[in-house]
């Protein structure tokens, strides 16, 4: 049994889930690129853990997208994206919502073809290629420099 924790960036919302993770996808739909403002949301999925709001509850505001099945839930005062049901029974948490840790590993990348959408092309194709930075990396530099972080 798995008992994790969320809450929103400014923490009016707050939240726990127990029970397993069934999935963790990396969607780069084009809905999810739009709502995350990111290359792919990532998020988790359950058909049996139980969802309890332990505060906030009437600061959640959930958007759907009309014709559709894309839905997000947020928080009213800091727009973070938070637990919802995307599909009736199965639980969708935004795993940077989470507080604790989980030990699923990314299950999938799904929709893949909406990345190679010519919007945005050229910098997701490459995002996971990326260096890896512990924090910011320093603004443009001489190239000696690029790879540092800021700490
Ligand atoms: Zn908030
Ligand atoms: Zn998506």
């Amino acid at each position: 049994m798995t008992d994790s924790k969320g809450s929103c960036l400014c923490g009016a919302v707050k939240y726990t889930v127990d029970g397993e993770f069934d999935s963790f996808y990396l969607c780069h739909c084009t809905y999810c690129q739009k709502d995350t403002g990111a290359a792919h949301a990532a998020n988790l999925f359950s058909r049996e853990a139980i969802l309890t709001w332990v505060s906030g509850e009437d600061d959640i505001t959930t958007y759907h997208l009309p014709e559709t099945r894309h839905c997000k839930s947020f928080c009213k005062h800091c727009g973070s994206s938070l637990p919802t049901y995307e599909v009736p029974g199965v639980l969708l948490v935004p795993v940077g919502s989470l507080d604790t840790q989980i030990t699923l590993k990314p299950t999938a990348r799904i929709f893949m073809a909406s990345r190679a959408n010519a919007r945005c092309s050229p910098w997701n194709a490459s995002a996971t290629a990326a260096n890896p930075c512990s924090a910011i990396p320093a603004l443009p530099a001489p190239m000696r420099t690029r790879r540092r972080c800021w700490r």
